[in-house]
C-alpha cells in the first residue's frame, strides 16, 4: 500500500492511477485548480516524453487539453496562471533543467543521433568502456558512434549527450548529437 505523504505531489508514480482506493485530489500542477485531475505526460510523447514517473504530472482536464502536443515550457509560458516559482518546482520534479526543455524536437522530425564528430578513434574509448561509463547497451552505443541510432528515450539521449560532451571536451546540446536525415 502506497502512503500518499511520502509521495512528491508533483510527481506520482504511474501506479497510483491503478490504484483508485486512494482517491487524491490533487491540484492541477500549471493552474492549481482541483477539477478533474489527471496524469499527464509533460514531455508529451510527440516530443520524445516517457511514461516515466518523473514525466507523469497531475493537470485538471482542461490544462491537459489545452497542452496537448505543445512544447510544455512555451505554452506553460503563454498562459494567463504562468507563475515562475511554479514553473521552477515543475522543473525539479521532472528533473529537467530550463536548456533541456529550450532543446526540445517534436520526435517525427527524421533525425538520427550521431556521435561519430566527437568519437573519434584518437579518443581512444571503446564500445565496452562506454557501456561502463554510460550503462547503456553495446548495439545503441556502437549505432550512435556510427550515425545511425533513431532517435530514442530522452534518457538514452541525455546519456549519450553526456558521453559525447566528455569527449568534446565542453557541454553539448542535445541538438548538436542530432543528425538530419538526408
Ligand atoms: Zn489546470
Amino acid at each position: 500500500m502506497i502512503d500518499p505523504t511520502t509521495i512528491n505531489p508533483l510527481a506520482l508514480p504511474s501506479i497510483v492511477t491503478e490504484n483508485q482506493t486512494l482517491n487524491l485530489s490533487q491540484s492541477c500542477v500549471y493552474c492549481n485548480s482541483r477539477c478533474g485531475s489527471e496524469l499527464e505526460h509533460f514531455i508529451p510523447r510527440a516530443w520524445g516524453g516517457t511514461d516515466k514517473n518523473s514525466n507523469l504530472l497531475w493537470a485538471c482536464s482542461e490544462c491537459n487539453l489545452s497542452k496537448s502536443n505543445h512544447h510544455p515550457g512555451k505554452w506553460y509560458k503563454a498562459q494567463p496562471f504562468c507563475c515562475p516559482s511554479r514553473w521552477e518546482s515543475i522543473l525539479v520534479s521532472t528533473g529537467l533543467t530550463e536548456d533541456e526543455i529550450d532543446a526540445l524536437q517534436p520526435t517525427v522530425c527524421p533525425k538520427y543521433v550521431d556521435l561519430s564528430p566527437y568519437w573519434t578513434d584518437d579518443k581512444q574509448l571503446s564500445i565496452q568502456k562506454a557501456k561502463d561509463k554510460t550503462g547503456l547497451d553495446k548495439r545503441t552505443l556502437s549505432a550512435a558512434k556510427k550515425g545511425q541510432l533513431d532517435r530514442g528515450q530522452f534518457e538514452t539521449l541525455y546519456k549519450l549527450r553526456d558521453l559525447a560532451s566528455e569527449l568534446a571536451g565542453r557541454p553539448l546540446s542535445l541538438e548538436e548529437i542530432f543528425r538530419d536525415d538526408d
